[in-house]
């Protein structure tokens, strides 16, 4: 059977290995962590190949940092990671494999391979071309250079090991069109975040096939749906609904509904906050900078962040809080001094008016909802101490029900994945025996980390750290 190997940009490698030729390592996934695992194989020596079951590489390499690729944090601190082990495991896991593939390491990789970087934000790592498109081009390029042979449109459907008197244990991995078969093989086929470019949780099922455990993988890095807490003033939903918007649908409208539509009216709205989430009163995440508002949820890199805490409490169950700071740079005092001289500067001003100058025109009938209607009815003269107080609470603690996280669909990454408790710490081979030369790598194991460049780089350090023992391994016939 010919095996079709398509040509990407002209970068793909020339040697096509057919069925029945065996590889030292073969790799499951051509995005971040597979291309680096194939590198790091390559480089020990091994034959190395690479099955990917998209006709393209990369595609959500591709995505990544808005298509600028944010492949690394030069504070990267492995304790802001995100596992489901004992924080014991989870520190023998990452000191393991960030010590054989630190950032240091990443950014002499990519510096040797021809890529010039530059730093954003005082720590985040993108390529000086501005472009995700250069890292994966080079990264390609590598390959090339190594004779790693990629094959496309080969989905592998199920994985299995057997045992031959020739070869001793093979790797055998079976697609629609054919098997191939390697002494080692990784498996890095992502998670099920974002299943257009590919990782579609194949990767899960055919590591669940093999035995190993699953942490119920979630959305996560991804917006949160929300509704209002505290909606009292009948009044300033009326000034809301004066604001331009989708038509309403039947009548007789729960409360919970006006304050989803309430909320809706903030669509396209971004503005700085400070968003912390809590659990039963004790405070999951917070993070603050830009939130951006939706149709039908908050987001931004700031949501983002919190959802990682949030989704996980959600999925227990658990009632989830998010309380907005809509002037983090004001403490509690200066907003209310800054308040009353405003009003007493010009007596006649509403309350809506007094806040025009504090927030974003749309958030202002929002956070009056929130108030007594008999406040926000009133001018700014006959404003007592408690008003000012009741006024500034509400804008340093919008208070916000956490519904719903957004779907795989729109998501960055997963959290929960392959266990890693059955993995060896020091290669990300699986511990059992029965499933000696299988490695493990990338977005598709039990690990995920904040936005900043945290989850690539657990792509090329658990990819490298896989890649180098299983080249190794292979290559001494162990
Ligand atoms: C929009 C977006 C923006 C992001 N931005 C950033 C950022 O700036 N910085 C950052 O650090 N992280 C970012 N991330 C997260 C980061 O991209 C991922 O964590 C990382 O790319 C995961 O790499 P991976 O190789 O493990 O998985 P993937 O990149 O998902 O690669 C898995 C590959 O395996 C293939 N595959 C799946 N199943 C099979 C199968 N059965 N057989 C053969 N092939 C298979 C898939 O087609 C895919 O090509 C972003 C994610 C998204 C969605």
């Amino acid at each position: 059977m010919a095996l079709k190997v398509l040509p990407w940009h002209g970068l793909l490698p020339k040697t096509v290995y057919r069925e029945g030729k065996m590889l030292d390592v073969l790799v499951i996934g051509c995005g971040a962590s597979g291309m680096m695992a194939a590198i790091s194989a390559a480089r020990t020596g091994a034959i190395t190949g690479i099955l990917e079951g998209g006709e393209k590489p990369g595609k959500k390499l591709l995505l990544t940092g808005n298509s600028r690729c944010n492949l690394t944090n030069l504070d990267f601190d492995p304790d802001h990671l995100y596992l489901s082990e004992d924080e014991e495991r989870r520190k023998k896991i990452t000191d393991s494999v960030f010590s054989q593939f630190s950032v240091t390491d990443t950014l002499n990789f990519f510096h040797g391979i021809g890529l010039q970087t530059m730093v954003e934000h005082r720590s985040y790592v993108y390529p000086s071309t501005g472009q995700s498109r250069s890292v994966l081009k080079l990264l390609l390029l590598e390959l090339r250079r190594l004779h790693v042979e990629i094959h496309f449109q080969e989905k592998v459907l199920s994985l299995r090991r057997r045992t031959s008197p020739q070869h001793g244990g093979i790797w055998l991995a079976e697609t629609e069109r054919g098997a191939f078969s390697a002494r080692s093989v990784i498996l890095a086929a992502g998670s099920s975040a974002s299943p257009l470019t590919g990782s579609d949780g194949s990767g899960y099922l055919l590591a669940r096939k093999l035995g190993l455990s699953l942490v119920e993988p979630l959305p996560s890095l991804t917006g949160i749906r929300c509704s209002l807490i505290g909606q009292k003033s009948r009044a300033v939903r009326v000034q809301a609904e004066s604001l331009p918007r989708k038509k309403k649908k039947g009548r007789g409208r729960q409360k919970g509904a006006e304050s989803m539509d309430l909320l809706s009216s903030l669509a396209g709205l971004r503005m700085n906050a400070k968003v912390s989430a809590f659990s039963a009163g004790r405070l999951l995440a917070e993070d603050s900078g830009q939130i951006q508002w939706t149709q039908s949820d908050l987001s931004g890199i700031v949501t983002f962040q919190v959802s990682q805490t949030v989704t996980r409490a959600l999925s227990r169950g658990q009632d989830v809080e998010l309380s907005l700071d809509l002037l983090p740079a004001l403490n509690r005092e200066e907003l209310s001094s800054s308040l009353r001289k405003l009003s007493s500067r010009n007596l006649d001003l509403t309350v809506e008016e007094l806040l025009l100058g504090f927030l974003p025109a749309l958030m202002i009938p929002v956070v009056l909802s929130t108030l007594p209607e008999s406040l926000s009815l009133r001018n700014s003269g006959s404003l007592t101490e408690a008003d000012f107080q009741s006024i500034s609470r509400a804008l340093k603690a919008l208070r916000l029900k956490a519904l719903s996280v957004r779907g795989f669909d729109s998501c960055q990454v997963c959290a929960g994945g392959v266990s890693l408790s059955e993995l060896n710490p020091l290669s990300l081979e699986a511990e059992r025996s029965a499933l000696q030369g299988l490695y493990l790598a990338g977005e598709l194991l039990d690990l995920d980390g904040p936005c900043g460049g945290y989850n690539l780089q657990w792509a090329w350090s658990s990819g490298w750290t896989a890649g180098k023992h299983a080249g190794i391994s292979a290559g001494s016939g162990d």
